[in-house]
């Protein structure tokens, strides 16, 4: 019988390369979106082959009790994905924490009433791990962001609150299906529809000359297409368990702007004055107090600091082999280029 897959969040970057891979593995696909109205933001997912006999998309809001009641009743898997990924917002409480915890409450609650749900895979994050990498400490599944608030990288904050909660609630209920999560870093690559993720807007920001330096800020990055296929494993994999950070390398800002110039975007408005130097980081430091509150706390934990984490958990129970990470970083560029976020490449 086909199986079931109830998946939160259907507009999203990491989502619609999610479905595919669902629908193509021959899963019947309930997907939940905010607003049905939008059809424009899922063409991409209703174009997919299959799309018309095996997608559902329904309609849910994170903070609606009750909104997933109905889908999950008849579920074989869950992949909650849906939570506000912004940096900057006006209200934290408001616009991520509650979202983010009521929607995984929300969720939790209605897969508990499911009739025959074999697993949960939440969408958790490496900001639910740390939100001030330090050079010296290998960053393991063991490790959890204690230091975030709503006025200290509050998107963290509400990645790590929903997480603890969806393990307590686990802890508190021992329910028949078991939880599994992901945590993904900074998650690049090609993205099935216009709309600009948060993440790989950093790319565009830096084609777009938003940057005005190369700054000494070092990101762990995850190709969007393995971040997806580690949903899937993560779904059926009998050794699945708990969490699982889902990242393949790590590159400094300098590293991403070498290769793009090296890549065809020479022509672009890519940095070249270097804020590397102690001076510089100093004065970065400085000017994060007058950006918006949301980069400001970010920058401050996170200049001149390299993230050290050992993915060994997810490659070895999930078998994921990760693409090479320049490659996704000129994908992620194409892409960008193709939707008309930034210029086109010039031939190198
Ligand atoms: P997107 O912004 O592309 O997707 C977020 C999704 O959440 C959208 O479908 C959005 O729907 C939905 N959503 C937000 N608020 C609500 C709400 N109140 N009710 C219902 N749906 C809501 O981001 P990603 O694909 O990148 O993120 C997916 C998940 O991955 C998130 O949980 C994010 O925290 C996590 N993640 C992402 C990383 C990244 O670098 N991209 C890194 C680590 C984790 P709508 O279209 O209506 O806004």
């Amino acid at each position: 019988m086909t199986e079931q897959v109830v998946l939160s969040g259907a507009t999203g970057f990491i989502a619609g390369h999610t479905i595919e891979l669902l629908l193509a593995g021959g899963y019947h696909v309930v997907a939940t979106m905010r607003d049905p109205a939008q059809t424009d933001s899922v063409a991409h997912l209703t174009a997919l082959p299959d799309a018309d006999k095996r997608l559902e998309l329904v309609q849910a809001d994170l903070t609606t009790d009750g909104a997933f009641d109905a889908y999950v009743r008849d579920a074989d898997y869950v992949l909650h994905m849906a939570s506000p990924y912004i940096v900057t917002v006006r209200n934290p409480q408001r616009d991520l924490l509650e979202p983010a915890l009521r929607g995984t409450m929300s969720m939790l609650e209605s897969c508990s009433k499911a009739n025959h749900l074999k697993r949960v895979v939440l969408t958790s994050s490496m900001a639910a791990i740390t939100d001030e990498p330090d050079d010296a400490h290998m960053l393991t599944e063991d490790d959890w962001n204690e230091k975030s608030s709503l006025s200290r990288n509050p998107y963290y904050y509400s990645k790590v609150r929903a997480e603890k909660a969806a393990w307590d609630y686990v802890a508190r209920h021992s329910p028949a299906w078991d939880l599994v999560v992901i945590n993904p870093f900074m998650v690049m690559g090609p993205s099935m529809s216009r709309r600009l993720n948060e993440s790989t807007k950093i790319v565009a920001d830096m084609l777009n000359g938003k940057f005005p330096a190369i700054m000494p800020l070092t990101w762990g990055i995850v190709d969007v297409r393995d971040v997806a296929k580690a949903h899937v494993l993560a779904m059926t994999a009998p050794s699945a368990a708990g969490r699982y950070i889902c990242a393949a390398q790590t590159r400094p800002m300098r590293a991403i702007v070498d290769l793009l110039k090296r890549s065809g975007f020479s022509g672009s408005k890519l940095p070249s004055l270097s804020m590397e130097s102690a001076l510089g980081t100093k004065i970065a430091y400085g000017l994060s107090y007058v950006q918006p509150k949301g980069v400001g706390t970010y920058l401050r934990t996170h200049l001149d600091r390299t993230p050290r984490f050992d993915n060994s958990k997810i490659r070895h129970d999930l078998k994921l082999e990760f693409r090479d990470v320049d490659a996704t970083i000129v994908d992620t560029a194409v892409d960008l280029a193709h939707w008309g976020h930034t210029k086109k490449p010039q031939p190198a």
